[in-house]
């Protein structure tokens, strides 16, 4: 009989006390690869809406895919996986409900078209069931089994644009205690592999580091495995490591953002990317965050820069009405529920002229001082005086310059590109 390419995917939905889908879906690999079973490429990392009201921590699924030779084989890959996610799983914890698919056929585009929908909208269990019966794929829920959604979605993302992550685990007894890494190898890793890798520091602190208890004990993302497992001899570090993995990746792509021609046009929980005009000037509102209102012919929306993506606040300050920005970001809940669109980063595409009217200058050099309402000016230097004096335009310099600004690799979603991606 020919080979069946058996597609897998999984979502743990973990919750942010403890495992996470990534660790479960390499304890699986690596126990199919003790049973003579091959993975075929790497395993795939799929995040999903950062705005999914039900979403995971870092709203990520992962799928691999495996050829096999028969029937039995895959009865017995099937086994395998299902029995490791229900060992491996939280199942005591509420928000832990895993889904687990199985799928051999064709990614054809309506697969495709529900991998986007999951990353750029909110899709329901409902929604992804009837798919999974409509293309004859076999999946189980464990509880209510919202994790189909991202195992189907992991499984039929296209990556036209894609980056790699390597994760280092911690041996469990670990688990929770601070991790020890060596922060100046980190440094060092950081100088010799960038841009290849990026986001590994951020202004003196460890971005490759997670900040939950989870087994990760870090994650370099980069462009290739190669740079990867060469970041990975570099980082130095004093506790035992479980084991690590490269998964291929969406993040870093912006596969979550789509172009808007306009504002009227966007809504709540959807990212974008949309050009418009500055309205007002930015300002610092409770908390520490800044605001502003973009617009265009169609409307306007209200732009923030968080308090967490801190110095770039500072660029977001030196905005000025009328400068033409495009935007880049997701639309949350916002202030008082109306939407504010959360800035990953953005263009200035176009500075406005910002100029200061002043008296005219003398013939003898001096600035002239009015002479009163309607009667022009006069010198105070020669006492020269000019009855239809007018005053003079001046550009103001701008302490921002067109280009790219973004927010820093501690405040970044895992989706968003960086600038150094984009050039
Ligand atoms: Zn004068």
């Amino acid at each position: 009989m020919n080979n069946i390419l058996l597609y897998i995917g999984i979502d743990d939905t973990d919750s942010s006390s403890g495992m996470c889908t990534t660790y479960i879906t390499c304890v699986i690999i690596s126990k199919l690869k003790d049973c003579g079973f091959n993975i075929k490429g790497y395993p795939l990392l799929i995040r999903l809406n950062p705005f999914a009201r039900f979403k995971t921590r870092g709203n990520g699924a992962t799928s691999f895919k495996l050829e096999l030779n028969s029937l039995i084989e895959v009865d017995k890959v099937k086994k395998i996986v299902l029995e490791n996610v229900q060992e491996l799983s939280m199942l005591e914890d509420d928000k832990t409900n895993p889904g687990v698919v199985f799928y051999h056929g064709d990614i054809t585009s309506e697969l495709q078209e529900f991998a986007f929908e999951a990353i750029r909208d909110i899709v329901s269990i409902e929604q992804a069931e009837n798919l999974l019966n409509k293309v004859g794929a076999d999946y189980i829920k464990f509880k209510n089994g919202r994790g189909i959604i991202g195992a189907l979605a992991a499984i039929t993302c296209p990556l036209d644009d894609k980056t790699y992550e390597l994760l280092s685990y911690r041996i469990p007894e670990n688990y929770g205690a601070p991790r020890r890494i060596n922060h100046e190898s980190v440094f060092e890793m950081d100088k010799i592999t960038y841009p290849e890798t990026f986001d590994n520091v951020d202004q003196g602190y460890i971005a490759i580091e997670p900040h939950t208890p989870c087994p990760v004990l870090y994650g370099i993302r980069g462009e290739n495995p190669e740079i990867l497992n060469k970041a990975k001899s570099i980082v130095k570090v004093s506790e035992p490591i479980e084991r690590s993995c490269v998964f291929l990746t969406n993040q870093h792509t912006d596969i979550h953002l789509q172009m808007v021609e306009r504002i009227a046009d966007m809504e709540k929980f959807k990212c974008y990317i949309v050009e418009g005009k500055v309205k007002d000037k930015p300002h610092v509102i409770e908390g520490g965050h800044l605001i502003f209102t973009l617009k265009d012919g169609s409307g306007e929306i209200e732009c923030a820069a968080y308090e967490p993506t801190k110095k770039f606040r500072d660029f977001v300050r030196e905005i000025k009405p009328d400068d033409i920005l495009k935007v880049y970001g997701g639309i949350g809940e916002g202030i008082d529920n109306k939407g504010t669109l959360n800035i990953e980063k953005f263009e200035l595409l176009k500075l406005a002229k910002h100029v200061k009217f002043v008296n005219p200058i003398c013939k003898c050099g001096k600035r002239m001082k009015s002479a009163g309402t309607g009667k022009g000016y006069k010198c105070p230097n020669c006492g020269e005086i000019v009855r239809n004096g007018k005053k003079v335009s001046i550009n103001l310099s701008r302490n921002i310059k067109e280009g790219f600004y973004e927010a820093p690799a501690s405040a970044r979603r895992h989706l968003s590109k960086p600038i150094v991606r984009i050039k």
